[in-house]
């Protein structure tokens, strides 16, 4: 399978000279056939990573209490749009319609809205969601014109990057070639954008690499756009850094690293997220965007640990053991409680988001 996608983008190198990393990654994540989100049992523990919606249905329990206390604080608009980006195997959307069964008024006035990319994830979430009628859309220009409430985890860390340093006031572009044997190896090319890289980036020193997504600020400006229109509020979480440089595409199969030119479409691709990106263009868009927050932090705010005592008590043996160190997974400094940040997105002038804009 790797070899029929590799030979696709050898022959486009051939013909057109080195790609630029975001192609690359269209090719490997997108590709109909060969790309890695057609596969099966990509997200989960047979799968190849982890995510915080599968390590405990906590996770979604307590974001969807976060984002529906929004929702009452914003003074119930409704009909309302309650969208997910890249929900994966549906699982914390799930968590969220079973916890918010308590307030009715919020799961029923919301039009569910997915939007993904994946055909065989979009299988999983029909199955998962069958109760609750959702749509799928592909592109964010198709959600819905009204008050949105969005969550996102894990999904910008997925999109494509490209990857630029300088020497001097020249840049390069970090790009995918041929060596003469004709294997991929990564190459430097002179960028076009020389004078928007200098004036973005005045101050980073030669050879230290950025990244930038273009795929992410548009959809960023998207739903900027749509939440200044109708009101309402974005929760990004992800694994990311505040500001700063440095080389962040990784490849990751069956819990491990592997090498991004290897095993095409076989190993998921994804770059950390510079969460000031975010913060910079939703400001300049005229929203509110938050401090970034930990998970940790975010979670505990949420009362995370009564919310598990109380689970604790229903349950015994291996079931309660697994369940205290999934908890604990979540939340801990050394593991997804610290790597993982939570960054919200709401209109100026509307009530503080919980937890993020509470001191
Ligand atoms: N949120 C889920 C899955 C994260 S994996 C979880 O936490 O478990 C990334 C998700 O984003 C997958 O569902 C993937 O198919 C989707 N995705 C990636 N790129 C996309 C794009 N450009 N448009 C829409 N969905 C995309």
């Amino acid at each position: 399978m790797d070899m029929l996608l590799k030979n696709l983008i050898v022959s486009e190198i051939t013909n057109t000279g080195p790609i630029t990393i975001s192609r690359f990654m269209e090719h490997c994540l997108y590709h109909k056939q060969f790309g890695y989100y057609s596969r099966k049992n990509t997200i989960g523990r047979q799968g190849d990573f982890i995510t915080s919606p599968e390590i405990s249905q906590v996770f979604g329990e307590l974001i969807g209490a976060w984002l529906a206390q929004t929702w009452v604080d914003r003074g119930m608009p409704t009909p309302f749009s309650l969208v997910e980006l890249g929900p994966g195997n549906g699982t914390m959307m799930r968590d969220i319609l079973n916890a918010m069964r308590t307030l009715p008024e919020f799961t029923g006035s919301a039009s569910i809205i997915l939007v993904e990319k994946s055909p065989t994830l979009k299988d999983f979430q029909k199955a998962k969601l069958a109760n609750h009628n959702p749509t799928w859309i592909e592109n964010v220009l198709d959600i819905p014109e009204e008050p949105l409430f969005l969550i996102a985890n894990e999904f910008l860390d997925a999109l494509p990057i490209r990857q630029f340093k300088k020497n001097n006031n020249n840049w390069f572009e970090r790009s995918i070639g041929l060596t003469s044997n004709g294997e991929l190896h990564f190459v430097y090319i002179p960028s076009n954008f020389n004078n928007e890289l200098n004036l973005l980036y005045r101050d980073i020193p030669n050879d230290v690499i950025i990244e930038i997504s273009d795929i992410a600020k548009n959809i960023l400006s998207i739903l900027s756009e749509k939440l200044l229109r109708h009101g309402g509020v974005a929760l990004f979480i992800d694994y990311g850094y505040f500001g700063g440089t440095g080389e962040t595409l990784q490849a990751v199969s069956r819990h491990a690293f592997s090498n991004p030119l290897e095993n095409l479409g076989e190993s998921d691709l994804t770059s950390q997220v510079n969460f000031k990106n975010i913060y910079n263009l939703v400001n300049n868009k005229g929203l509110r965007a938050t401090n970034m927050l930990s998970q940790g932090k975010f979670l505990m705010g949420l009362g995370i640990k009564s919310r598990s005592e109380l689970l604790k008590e229903q349950m015994s043996g291996m079931q309660r053991n697994l369940h205290i160190s999934a908890v604990n997974r979540l939340t801990d400094e050394d593991k997804m409680g610290s790597i993982f940040q939570v960054m919200g997105v709401t209109n100026v002038g509307s009530p503080a988001l919980p937890i993020l804009e509470s001191s």
